[in-house]
């Protein structure tokens, strides 16, 4: 292990999707010395390697509309920003609607989508094949849709931002757990780690999951709860077609997707109490299984190839939190992102450069704000999957 520095001029605490783009783009904007602490030993060990890879823009609220409009601009032209590879497949992304409720707030949703620019669209069922051939239409009203959306690699956009990060000078240490955060006279002036203190005028909290964690380093609220998602893939299945979208059949929560040959099935189960177990719990598995036979029945011939459990980051408002700490000077955080962290990231990790390098951020971001808890001005997304 090479001797890690003692000083920096910003210290990010977390190597996924979110501390990696972070880095980028404030090396990007010539930021000084910026160190990023890892305590696993490689880049996106948390949450990033456990997700589902859907990219989409269909929200609920204008803030996270924005934010994905940008990130999608931003993994369109990945190649030109950062110099390196990432696939944004534009498969579409389609939600599948049943109760009236939701068919309600979907028209509602669709009319402010539209009102931001977002080509979405509304299918009634007897057009809904075409773009998702065997799916059931049993029971569904109506489906929205967007073609823009789509799927990425969530491993190939980190290593992406990883190597830009590099070349512009970021220096990654790994199996380097931030313990502690120094602080002297309400400032934050460095950090403690298992391999030894650096000592910073600005650390930026991008530790996903244990983005709480490092609050209470500080004795600062952060209102992030990991809670245990699991995925199961399929093996080789010959009626998926190439084209098929993400498919999110919003009354039982099942999300869908073409994976390598054959198809990946996710299922939000909301009766998951918040903890850091990662354990694959059968049943949940099963649920899986059950709900997506339930949509598409041509599933009865697939096999489990794989199978995996992760954490959300879950906000009481289901946003991400961006902004300074207001119980110290100089602690930034990017957390929260409350299961759109992959698709966020470039914009999340744009707009937290633009703000610390004194720029009016792209997306106006001031609905995330940390203080909005305290303050009580919540606006709730409800399109979560
Ligand atoms: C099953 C599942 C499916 C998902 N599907 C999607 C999807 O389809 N689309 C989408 O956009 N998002 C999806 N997500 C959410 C997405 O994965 C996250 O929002 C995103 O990866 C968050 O990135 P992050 O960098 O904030 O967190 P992480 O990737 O967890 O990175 C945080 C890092 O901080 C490190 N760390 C923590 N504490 C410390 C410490 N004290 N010292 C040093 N390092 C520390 C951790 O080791 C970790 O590597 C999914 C998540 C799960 C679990």
């Amino acid at each position: 292990m090479t001797t890690m520095r003692t000083k920096a001029d910003a210290i990010i605490i977390g190597g996924g999707i979110i501390g990696v783009a972070t880095a980028f783009y404030l090396a990007r904007r010539k930021f000084g010395q910026i160190i990023l602490l890892e305590k696993d030993v490689l880049l996106g060990a948390g949450a990033t390697s456990k997700a589902a890879g859907g990219i989409r823009a269909q929200f609920s609220t204008r803030v996270n509309i924005e934010m994905s409009i940008l990130s999608e601009k931003i993994m369109a032209g990945f190649e030109e920003e950062t110099g390196h590879e990432a696939l944004f497949d534009r498969v579409g992304y389609m939600f599948l609607l049943e109760d009236d409720d939701d068919v309600k707030r979907f028209r509602a949703d669709y009319n402010l989508q539209k009102s931001v620019g977002l080509d979405v669209q509304l299918l009634n069922p007897e057009d809904i094949n075409q773009y998702a051939p065997h799916v059931s239409l049993d029971g569904i009203q109506l489906a929205s849709y967007c073609p823009g959306d789509g799927l990425g690699d969530p491993h190939e956009f980190l290593t992406g931002y990883e190597k830009g990060a590099r070349k512009l000078g970021v220096e990654f240490e790994f199996g380097c757990e931030v313990t502690g955060i120094e602080c002297k006279g309400g400032k934050v002036c460095g950090v403690e780690t298992s391999r030894g203190g650096v000592s910073s005028p600005l650390v930026i909290n991008c530790a996903g999951p244990q983005a709480g964690v490092i609050g209470k380093m500080i004795d600062a609220e952060v209102p992030v709860q990991p809670v245990r998602r699991q995925i199961v893939t399929t093996g080789e299945l010959d009626f998926v077609k190439p084209f098929f979208p993400m498919v999110v059949d919003v009354k039982s929560g099942l999300y869908c997707h073409k994976e390598s040959r054959g198809m990946l099935l996710g299922w939000a189960d909301k009766s998951v109490e918040p903890s850091f177990d990662v354990s694959i719990d059968p049943d949940y598995t099963d649920a899986i299984l059950e709900k997506a036979l339930h949509r598409i029945p041509q599933l009865e011939q697939a096999e489990v190839a794989n199978e995996w459990a992760g954490l959300y980051e879950v906000t009481p408002d289901h946003h991400a939190i961006i902004g300074w700490e207001p119980k110290v000077e100089g602690m930034f955080h990017v957390v929260g992102f409350s299961g759109h962290g992959f698709m966020h990231a470039p914009a999340a990790g744009l707009v937290t450069a633009q703000v610390l390098t004194g720029q009016e951020p792209s997306v106006n971001i001031s609905k995330l704000c940390p203080t909005r808890f305290a303050r009580g001005v919540v606006v709730e997304e409800t399109n979560v999957i």
